[in-house]
């Protein structure tokens, strides 16, 4: 089990204040184990009669063989028939059965076979390779176990990252949407303000609200690269005037690559002002990044003709070339606390993710793991860890990335080519943000200046013209719009994505298609 005994208060991290009473509150939870004082010799050979642990002989599962792929889409495409359909389009199911659904013919995927035995016995040593054994996996842990996923996520972000500080470290937690829900929990006190980027990833901010906390709002700048920097600064400089009677911010929410809905990635400029800023007004920044390793390229309307810049390149080229620094780079302070999550890089379902921040952050995030599911899924952690251990560690994860970026690259590359050839473009109806990283491409209506309407009442007309012409996009202008004023003002924009459509050109051809069909249809029907 991890000994955990959490500081509440260090004379040398001050930014402790900013944590919530709750959290002040809370006892240090404590293991049995914790009990022994310390300078105690162990007995060599202990038997445990104090832990809840089934011996693992009872455990049924005996080993997993983990088939992996290649290549992204190696072997077996996605069909165009799943759950999700389902969920979107109740219609759909209508005389299906769960077994009309099951993707049809035999399994003949054996591409790369990793056994997930109990222990495996490696031929020349007779030792058990550790990495792989569902032993670990199907026992319970310490909330802060997983040795050798740990490490990889500590080796990630030294190489990629390089912390200013040495007192950080990484927990793990189910996914981005728990570790954020849990990083909120540990600062948001009821009344509490959270600066929150204008469209933003909602169920953040659901999170922030289900604890009393207030959000308010930072604008994008969508000509430039994310939050718009002078405006942030000229918005704390005079909170007072800005937000009379809003408590002072507390914390920064912010997606600082591939930006959710936006697509837009901030530089390393912005991100050293938006760091001074923060500093100055003493708020903690929560850097929320799932979208880190998935690099777009500027749209080339030549792309046909030429390679794709990630052909033949190195994984060093990759990091230094195209991925994003992070806040924790230039966080002097300790006040960075940074959410990665495997869903976009492995798949959602493993629920699986991290957080990289100040070690005092991270034992609190730990002693709420404690509170809840008391650690991670150890089948998750196992085949997670087992992945990324045959891909070769940290270089073979980010050469995954390197693969997940040329499939989106180039699935980019067409979806533009079809808006330029769209009437809704030609006709100057549209204009389209190119996301440099993420997987979201967002589409700006330009209504003309003659429009009367508010941008939410438009968004609802085009809900309703999408839907009848069978294309499912987030009118992201009033769906991810942090609130209704900016739903109405400023909500001209809506999200779509190239990413769960199957291998093929045709299926997002066709979702340009629906997509144009859909926008002149709105624009004809104001009489544009
Ligand atoms: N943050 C952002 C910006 C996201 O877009 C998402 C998922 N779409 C999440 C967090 C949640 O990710 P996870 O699946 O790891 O919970």
């Amino acid at each position: 089990m991890g000994i955990i005994t959490p500081k509440i208060t260090d004379p040398d991290f001050p930014l402790l204040r900013h944590y919530a009473q709750r959290v002040v509150a809370r006892k240090p939870l404590t293991h049995f184990l914790d009990n022994v004082p310390p300078g105690i010799e162990p007995h060599p050979d202990p038997i445990s009669f104090g832990g809840g642990m089934p011996n693992r002989g009872v455990f049924p599962v005996d080993s997993i063989v983990l088939n992996l792929r290649e290549k992204p889409f190696q072997a077996n495409s996605h069909t165009k028939q799943d759950f999700l359909d389902l969920l979107l389009f109740p219609g759909n199911d209508l005389g299906k059965t769960l077994d009309d659904l099951k993707p049809k013919g035999t399994y003949t995927n054996q591409v790369s076979g990793i056994t997930l035995a109990r222990t495996v016995i490696t031929e020349e040593s007779g030792s058990v390779a550790e990495p792989f054994a569902l032993k670990d996996a199907l026992q319970y842990q310490g909330a802060d176990g997983f040795t050798y996923l740990k490490k990889f996520t500590r080796e990630l972000i030294e190489r990629l990252h390089k912390p200013a500080r040495d007192d950080w470290s990484t927990c793990f937690v189910n996914g981005a949407g728990d570790g954020l829900n849990k990083i909120f929990s540990l600062f948001v006190d009821p009344g509490d303000t959270v600066l929150v980027e204008e469209f933003t990833f909602k169920p953040t901010v659901w999170s922030i609200e289900d604890l009393g906390g207030k959000t308010f709002p930072v604008e994008l700048d969508i000509e430039k690269d994310g939050i718009d920097v002078d405006k942030l600064e000229y918005l704390l400089d005079n909170w007072a005037a800005q937000a009379p009677g809003r408590n002072k911010p507390k914390v920064l929410y912010t997606i600082s690559t591939g930006q959710n809905p936006t697509g837009l990635t901030q530089t390393a400029e912005h991100r050293k002002r938006i760091y001074a800023i923060c500093q100055k007004h003493d708020l903690i920044i929560v850097e929320d990044d799932p979208y880190a390793y998935l690099i777009l390229p500027p749209f080339d309307a030549d792309f046909r003709d030429k390679k794709l810049p990630f052909d033949g390149l190195s994984v060093q080229d990759y990091i230094d070339k195209f991925l994003h620094t992070s806040y924790l780079n230039i966080d002097t302070d300790g006040r960075v606390v940074r959410s990665e999550t495997f869903s976009k890089m492995i798949a959602p379902g493993v629920r699986f993710g991290f957080v990289a921040a100040n070690k005092h952050i991270i034992n609190q995030l730990t002693q709420l793991t404690m509170l809840g599911s008391k650690f991670s899924s150890g089948l998750t952690a196992t085949v997670v860890n087992s992945t990324i251990q045959y891909w070769g560690g940290v270089d073979g994860y980010l050469n995954w990335g390197i693969e997940l970026s040329k499939l989106y690259s180039y699935r980019k590359n067409i979806y533009f080519e079809a808006f330029h050839q769209s009437e809704c473009f030609k006709k100057g109806r549209i204009s389209l943000i190119d996301a440099s990283a993420g997987m979201f491409i967002t589409i700006v209506l330009n209504y003309p200046s003659t429009n009367k309407k508010k941008y939410s009442e438009l968004m609802a007309e085009l809900n309703v013209l999408t839907y009848k012409n069978g294309i499912i996009v987030v009118p992201a202008g009033t769906t991810l719009a942090l609130n209704n004023e900016i739903a109405e003002k400023k909500g001209n924009i809506i999200r779509t994505t190239f990413v769960y459509a199957s291998n093929d050109d045709a299926e997002i051809l066709e979702a340009a298609h629906r997509i144009d069909k859909s926008i002149n249809e709105l624009f004809e029907q104001n009489g544009w």
